[in-house]
């Protein structure tokens, strides 16, 4: 149930196994998520071949990963596609894409890998219900009939971007099973600014910035990286990873945040820069001139920002007060931050089955042998990175393997 990273995955490896094979998605084609993973370019993995390092990434739900990633580990993930003809590379903070950096092949892959099985995809097929007989599931009713099996794997995704198919409907089913699931809410997700000139910036990514988060104006913590700057605010690997922390503290109280453009330069030095530039352009305006002192894609909403001096005013005659301003902006530009996105935003959506009721050397439910739970249904906290397909495909693996 489900053609979504872990649900191609575990057919594929069942149906190379010659088991006779039935995907069904409820899309009119599957995949569609994984199509968009990593913007596009699918962030396949995450290249720590140290399993004690890479199971720190994954929190309360480490101990029950180790057994799982020592089947199928992201040296395995590499043979896997690899050897079917998609060379991958590491790029920063080992995150791990196909040369291609096309999402699209990664789903070829495993989709042709099913042809090739023989294994059957229907596709349009809406799962309602999962019909069980003491500990054993017997059926599953879907909008195209019934269909029975010997095995069944639940691998319908979780609730981040519902346009994608994925709505939430596997935790429907493994409540009615009688499973424990925690309730989904946004984990790894972008978040609202209120100033309005963040939201003029939409579409530009500033490398390396540094942004400090303070809590009722104390400051909680400090991170450095990628910006990117949305319609509704920011987003990027830097913001997404620190969802998290940012939710606890709007909890407690008002969350502002700064942003320093320069990083790696002390007040001191930012000021002599500007200094000079300002010496080397003094017979021009202003305005003309932001464009030098702050990165490619913001002049413009920089201008809206330093709405303290007429743009219109000759560099030589900016006050020395004015210019100390400017240079405060730059080390520390204030916004205001309203709240987390939402699910439809979420990249990873905390919740999920308890891993305490799976079986984590075969991925089945500990409450009916023959159902195999794999991908995002599993609750397991982690950063992006590429760290949720890993656990799409290890997960997969074992539950192709097993049934
Ligand atoms: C925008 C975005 C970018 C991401 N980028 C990355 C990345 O680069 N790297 C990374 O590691 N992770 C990334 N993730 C997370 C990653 O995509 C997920 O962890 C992964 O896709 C989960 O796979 P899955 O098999 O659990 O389910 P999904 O991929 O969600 O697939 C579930 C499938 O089940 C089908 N389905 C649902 N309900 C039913 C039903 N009732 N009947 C039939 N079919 C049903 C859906 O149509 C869907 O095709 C990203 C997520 C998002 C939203």
């Amino acid at each position: 149930m489900g053609g979504g990273a872990s649900g191609l995955m575990a057919g594929a490896v069942a149906s190379a196994r010659g088991l006779s094979v039935l995907i069904v998605d409820k899309n009119k084609t599957p995949g569609q998520k994984l199509k968009i993973t990593g913007g596009g370019r699918c962030n396949i993995t995450n290249n720590e071949p140290d399993i004690h390092k890479l199971l720190k990434i994954y929190g309360e739900g480490a101990p029950y990963l180790y057994s799982p990633f020592s089947v199928f580990g992201v040296r395995d993930t590499f043979k896997y596609f690899e050897s079917r003809g998609l060379p991958l590379v590491t790029q920063a903070r080992n995150r791990v894409f196909p040369v291609t950096e096309k999402a699209e092949d990664v789903f070829n892959i495993l989709h042709k890998e099913l042809i090739k099985n023989k294994a059957v995809m229907m596709n349009s097929c809406v799962v309602s219900k999962i019909n069980h007989h003491e500990e054993k599931i017997i059926s599953i009713d879907t909008n195209q009939g019934k269909f029975f099996a010997k095995s069944f794997v639940l691998a319908t995704g979780g609730m981040s971007h519902p346009e994608t198919g994925s709505t939430g409907d596997g935790f429907k089913f493994l409540k009615e099973l009688g499973h424990t699931v925690s309730n989904p809410t946004p984990d790894i997700v972008p978040i609202a600014i209120k100033e309005d000139w963040v939201k003029g910036l939409a579409g530009v990514s500033l490398s390396f910035m540094k942004i400090t988060f303070y809590l009722d104006n104390l400051k909680q913590f400090s991170k450095k990286g990628k910006i990117l700057f949305t319609h509704f605010g920011l987003s990027g690997p830097l913001i997404l990873n620190s969802a998290k922390s940012i939710k606890a503290l709007l909890d407690k109280g008002e969350v502002m945040a700064t942003i320093d453009l320069y990083p790696d330069t002390t007040l001191g030095d930012v000021e002599k820069k500007i200094i000079k530039i300002f010496d080397q352009n003094k017979n021009k305006i202003l305005k003309t001139v932001i464009k030098e002192i702050v990165p490619e894609g913001m002049s413009q909403s920089f201008q809206e920002i330093i709405n303290f001096i007429y743009l219109d005013t000759k560099v030589h005659s900016i006050k020395k007060e004015e210019r100390r301003k400017i240079v405060d902006l730059l080390k520390a530009l204030p916004i205001t931050v309203e709240g987390l996105m939402g699910l439809d935003r979420a990249v990873v959506v905390d919740g999920g089955v308890e891993l305490s009721e799976i079986d984590m050397k075969k991925m089945s439910s500990k409450k009916f042998s023959n159902l195999y739970i794999t991908g995002d249904l599993l609750h397991l906290n982690r950063n992006s990175g590429g760290y949720s397909l890993q656990i799409c495909w290890t997960t997969g693996y074992i539950a192709g393997m097993s049934v």
